[in-house]
């Protein structure tokens, strides 16, 4: 395993500011795995996994799942990869995810190389939620049983509390970058590049 090859990029901002589909696009332009957390523990309450059971009304009620769970879960992610390209999309959302990722990455040579931070107002957040329900009820799919209204104000309000140390956290260390979460996907895109330069 080569250092260079190891890229570490994590995304952080509050639920709705569009990480997972600018992540996605990273992703696929720059050949890294997406580690999306909250799609791995939805993908595990559809499944109805012995995981997924335990986790399900902790989703429902838009609370953060204990971090034991969440470091055995990207533990497992990276044991399985030769070089580490990845962007966590959700994860750390913690003070001690953050502590346990960094140490993690250090045994694997790894290092955290960017941090970009999608921010986007608050009333527009629960908007874009809400929103995003409404359409995928409108295909036919199953509705995130997060994506209401009363609940994605509480995860806003759990991002507040709980994720929102983290931007000091990367900050200090000199990872951290804003970047303008309000225009088109392209134009966001762009910004988060720009950024990484
Ligand atoms: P969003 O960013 O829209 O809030 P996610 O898909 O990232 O949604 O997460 C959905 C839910 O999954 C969270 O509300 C939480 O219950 C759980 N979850 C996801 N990632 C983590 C994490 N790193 N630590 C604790 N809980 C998590």
């Amino acid at each position: 395993m080569t250092q260079a090859k190891n890229k570490v990029v994590i995304f952080l901002g509050p639920p709705g500011a569009g990480k997972g589909t600018q992540a996605q696009r990273l992703a696929d332009e720059q050949g890294l795995l997406k580690i999306s957390t909250g799609d791995i523990l939805r993908d595990h309450v559809s499944r109805g996994t012995e995981l997924g059971q335990q986790v399900k009304p902790i989703l429902d009620e838009g609370k953060l799942v204990p971090d034991d769970i969440l470091m055995a879960l990207i533990r497992d992610k990276l044991a399985s990869m030769d070089d580490v390209r990845v962007i966590f999309d959700g994860f750390p959302r913690t003070g001690a995810q953050a502590q346990e990722l960094d140490m993690l990455l250090e045994e694997l040579g790894a290092p955290v190389n960017h941090v970009p931070l999608l921010e986007v107002p608050p009333e527009m957040l629960i908007e874009r939620i809400v929103e995003r329900g409404r359409q995928a009820a409108a295909r036919g799919e199953t509705i995130r049983s997060d994506d209401t209204e009363a609940v994605a104000r509480h995860r806003q309000e759990v991002y507040r509390v709980q994720t929102q140390p983290l931007i000091d956290y990367y900050s200090a260390r000199g990872h951290l970058y804003r970047v303008d979460g309000v225009g088109s996907m392209d134009e966001v895109y762009g910004r988060i590049l720009e950024g990484m330069k």
